[in-house]
């Protein structure tokens, strides 16, 4: 399908490994084809467990003495597909279209994300007439469900100090830092006794969410924090115990949604409240989440209240945990530096459990915003344990490989490249973590609508970057 897509090499790679099937968790057959790929050129080769291989080819004549290079993106893609495709993407290759312009997969997305850096990866290191330093590509698993590959690898077989990234989606851009981050999980104990009182239940909805690392400056409500002020004002109206409290699905996303059932002694005072705080929500979030709504309606009991101690301490977390953007950079603009999300509530028999998901671009904010929800957890009864902690890709003033990626992608397309940092995390903050002085930078072709059966890979965008890659290399000496 793609035979007449220049550079034929990488589309050609591409093909075939579309033609496997390599959604997260599922890529055993995409890292044995590349095991066999590395077989086949008697090219020294890794595979472990997870699923991560590494394949290294010799550097061409002339190159002997040049610092390693290191080529990195993942196996794994986010399998996603339109109601009506009847396609089972656990067992079914890619149906892929071009027009000449984009590459696209007929229901289904393309994987471009990150195929391409397979494409890229393998076309290097099948070409006999590219010069280049010992080239070292790595290929990851499942980094779209939380770089599982990338923390398990062994980096003991790389020599390389470089290492380019090939998991980009906007040519152009290159991509110089990442914010770490870890997981704070909030316990705070509760005691339970009988109230008297009606059952009702406070629902907050239809925020828009996203990605707690890459939304956060968005100014998006967060369901549960919301929630926290209703129930704040409702138990100044009248007497008021917690049953249960909860909301949100996953840490890293800003909650579209969160719920709580009170015993409340007066109903008809909560409903009240209820409609005129979401009135001033509606006012408030009129830019920003325009379809926010708060509901009361009567329920059934859902659980012994909460005791009036254990009400106030739940309260009070949830009206003074800091959350959202907390530092901008001053060094990168537009760039979130550090932030909190509270993603996930749950209510248990005897205690409350709130998960906030920390980042930042300096370790030292990171620890900082722990201590502080550490000291409120503590003070209400509680204590906190830290999970999948990351270390921060931090921005390098001195990068040689950025000076050189510069340099020659203002001379092959006449403009400046936009060196970005992001919030979210990426593979190369943990590679960075692993290896010791690690000179680093993510680029990639054009991508549009990654991770949706919309995902188009731009033809051209790709041959520019072949290019761009292919001197950079050349240059490596
Ligand atoms: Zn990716």
């Amino acid at each position: 399908m793609l035979e007449k897509l220049e550079p034929k090499c990488v589309f050609n790679w591409f093909e075939k490994f579309c033609a496997i099937p390599h959604g997260s968790r599922n890529t055993k057959a995409a890292a044995d084809f590349v095991v066999r790929f590395a077989e086949e050129r008697r090219l020294e080769h890794y595979c472990d467990a997870a699923d991560n291989v590494i394949v290294i080819k010799p550097a061409t004549a002339g190159y002997e003495g040049a610092e390693p290079v290191i080529l990195q993106g993942h196996l794994d893609m986010v399998c996603a597909q339109t109601p009506s495709c009847t396609k089972n993407l656990e067992t079914d290759g890619l149906t892929l279209r071009t027009d000449g312009k984009n590459v696209w997969a007929d229901g289904t997305t393309l994987g471009g994300d990150d195929g391409i850096a397979v494409a890229f990866g393998l076309a290097l290191l099948d070409a006999d007439d590219l010069p280049h330093p010992r080239l070292e590509v790595v290929l990851t698993s499942d980094e779209e469900i939380g770089m599982l590959g990338a923390a398990v690898l062994d980096v003991s077989p790389l020599q390389g100090r470089k290492l380019l990234n090939l998991d980009s989606e906007d040519e152009g851009v290159f991509t110089t830092g990442c914010a770490g981050g870890v997981m704070a999980v909030c316990r705070i104990p509760l005691r339970r006794e009988p109230f008297s009182g009606e059952s009702w239940e406070l629902s907050v909805t239809g925020l828009l969410g996203g990605h707690s690392g890459e939304m956060i400056d968005r100014g998006r409500g967060n369901a549960m924090l919301l929630l926290g002020r209703l129930l704040r004002k409702l138990e100044t109206a009248t007497a008021l115990r917690l049953q249960i409290v909860e909301g949100g699905e996953k840490d890293n996303a800003i909650p579209v949604s969160a719920r709580a059932v009170v015993s409340a002694a007066d109903g008809a005072v909560l409903e009240k409240a209820a409609a005129a705080f979401d009135a001033e929500l509606k006012a408030e979030y009129r830019i920003a989440d325009p379809d926010v709504q708060v509901a009361a309606h009567r329920c059934d009991a859902a659980a012994v209240p909460m005791d009036e101690d254990s009400t106030r301490r739940v309260l009070c977390l949830l009206a003074c945990i800091p959350n959202g953007v907390q530092e901008r950079s001053m060094e990168i603009p537009g760039l979130t530096q550090t932030s909190l999300n509270l993603g996930i509530l749950r209510t248990e028999e005897t205690a409350l459990c709130a998960t906030t998901c920390i980042r930042s671009s300096f370790a030292s904010q990171k620890e900082m915003l722990v201590d502080r929800v550490s000291c409120l957890t503590e003070q209400l009864g509680g204590s906190v344990e830290l999970t999948g902690d990351y270390p921060a890709w931090e921005f390098r003033p001195d990068s040689p490989l950025r000076t050189l990626m510069t340099e020659v992608y203002r001379e092959q397309s006449g403009r400046e490249p936009e060196i970005a940092a992001i919030h979210g995390g990426v593979e190369c903050g943990l590679l960075s973590g692993k290896i010791p002085g690690l000179d680093c930078i993510s680029c990639g072709p054009d991508i549009a609508d990654v991770h949706t059966p919309q995902e188009k890979l731009d033809v051209e965008s790709t041959a520019r970057t072949w290019r761009l890659l292919t001197e950079v290399l050349r240059r490596s000496k």
